[in-house]
């Protein structure tokens, strides 16, 4: 068991960990990073599984994310972009399958009036409440309090245009059922991006990919901080004073002025503290909790359905696989599908065994793009939720009427313990971008409050 002496320790070697980490040692104070698993990324991890190289969690780039996009610049990491030529595919709660292009679905008249009305809506409410602090808004309460399912009922009779714009926010970004969390919540996430046009719109939603996978942002940077990362090494104890923390954990205890806690939300309570957390954080913890999706993910021989003439993007959303998306790696001649199966879907998906959940979410997929689709070379679900250092996926976010009510004091230090997640950002929430601004700008928080105290004490 090593006993290291630093001034910061950073418990979790995920994005947001790793660049208070780097921002932190740049800065000339010391640091170690206590890392449960055997390698580093947390939700960002490239794998060759069956001879085929796969980004099991997070991996795309919008050009809204200028974090990322310029820590990639730092870090010399290259991109490539999405394929998208060709025609999407919809099929409609019917069944009914129709081809179209840009990002309106090829819904009926009065549907597609009354989706553009609800997507207005979520705009200028996006505009008016923005990410920062919607908690702070004098209509936070009233936003917090009603789900975004029974929202959007009481503001259109349309169910096909609810069911979509839901469609977005709930299965495809939280990816928890629109009746269990609020509408603030979805207009946070709106927010965080931009805009709700912004995350429906072709041009930037799921822009680039990192050429060798997202890992790689995290392995670059644990790379230059060499043996300040110590793998295999969950920390089971926080101790902590007003002077500084002990963390002990699996490989190593180190004793340190200030910590962050560079998890999700939901694995705080992994950590026993002691003394015990305060009373509100105790609470607050209990009502953020990870969403859950299978990403799935297929390659074929070649990627089939461009020739003919398809973009491989497919809304489905009463099927089982809601979204399909062209994955395939930069220059590899092999094609790749990626599909994500939402929250409830799920569920059902999980309660099969594992031969037929592959033929009914493999089936579904078909339903967008042909037979061809039901032959796969290699077959792979990211399946998140058995991770025990992570529980689910995306990320985590507050239940109902949870937002307003805690949000305000989610990044207030506790003594000298600092949170940092992406699940905790504002703009780039529950996104890898958000994660390096987490990382950042506690790192700043930390610095600010040294340098602070040194003057004191001079
Ligand atoms: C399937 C999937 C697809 C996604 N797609 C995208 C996408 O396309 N684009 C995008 O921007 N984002 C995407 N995301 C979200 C993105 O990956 C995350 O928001 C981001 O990576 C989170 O970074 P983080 O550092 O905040 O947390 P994490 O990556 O979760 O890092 C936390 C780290 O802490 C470690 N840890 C936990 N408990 C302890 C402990 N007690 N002691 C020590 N270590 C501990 C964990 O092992 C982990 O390494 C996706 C996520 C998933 C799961």
């Amino acid at each position: 068991m090593k006993s290291i002496e630093r001034d910061v320790v950073i418990i979790g070697a995920g994005t947001a960990g790793l660049n208070a980490a780097r921002d932190l040692k740049a800065a000339g104070l010391t640091v170690a990073v206590l890392e449960a698993r055997d390698r580093v990324g947390g939700r960002t991890w490239t794998s060759t599984i069956d001879g085929a190289m796969l980004e099991i969690g997070g991996q795309w780039i919008s050009p809204d994310q200028t974090a990322l996009k310029g820590l990639l610049g730092e870090l010399g990491l290259e991109t490539f972009s999405r394929y998208r030529e060709g025609q999407s595919v919809y099929v409609a709660p019917d069944g009914t399958r129709s081809l179209y292009t840009g990002e309106m679905f090829p819904v009926s008249e009065r549907t597609e009036a009354e989706m553009r009305r609800l997507i207005g809506i979520l705009d200028e409410l996006a505009a008016e409440i923005g990410a920062a602090e919607p908690w702070a808004h004098p209509r936070a309460r009233e936003l917090d309090t009603v789900s975004l399912h029974h929202w959007m009922r009481q503001l259109s009779d349309d169910e096909e245009a609810c069911a979509n714009i839901g469609h977005f926010l709930a299965g495809g970004m939280l990816t928890k059922p629109a009746h269990s969390f609020s509408a603030l919540q979805a207009v946070l996430m709106a927010a965080s991006a931009g805009s709700f046009s912004n995350l429906v719109d072709e041009d930037l939603l799921l822009d680039q990919r990192v050429v060798g996978g997202m890992q790689l942002v995290s392995e670059t940077i644990a790379a230059a901080l060499g043996d300040d990362v110590v793998l295999e090494s969950p920390v089971r104890t926080l101790r902590w004073d007003e002077n500084g923390v002990t963390a002990v954990s699996d490989r190593a205890t180190v004793n340190a002025r200030y910590a962050i806690m560079a998890v999700p939300p939901n694995l705080y309570s992994r950590v026993s503290f002691d003394p015990p957390l305060p009373r509100r954080q105790h609470q607050m913890h209990q009502h953020q909790s990870l969403g859950l999706v299978i990403k799935v993910h297929a390659v074929y021989e070649a990627p089939f359905w461009r020739e003919e003439g398809l973009s491989g993007t497919c809304f489905s959303p009463d099927l089982v696989v809601q979204e399909i998306y062209d994955n395939t790696n930069h220059e590899d001649p092999r094609g790749t599908l990626v599909a994500f199966v939402p929250d409830e879907k799920a569920d059902a998906m999980f309660a099969l065994d594992a031969g037929e959940r592959r033929r009914v979410i493999l089936s579904a997929m078909a339903e967008s793009l042909g037979p061809k689709t039901l032959e796969p070379v290699v077959y792979y679900e990211s399946d998140w939720a058995s991770e025990e250092w992570t529980r689910g996926a995306f990320a985590s976010s507050y239940d109902l009427g949870g937002l307003h009510r805690y949000g305000a004091d989610q990044l207030t230090p506790v003594g000298p313990i600092y949170w940092a997640s992406s699940d905790l950002a504002a703009e780039g929430y529950q996104h890898v971008d958000g994660a390096v601004r987490m990382g950042r700008a506690t790192a700043a928080r930390i610095l600010d409050r040294d340098a602070a105290s040194t003057e004191a004490a001079a």
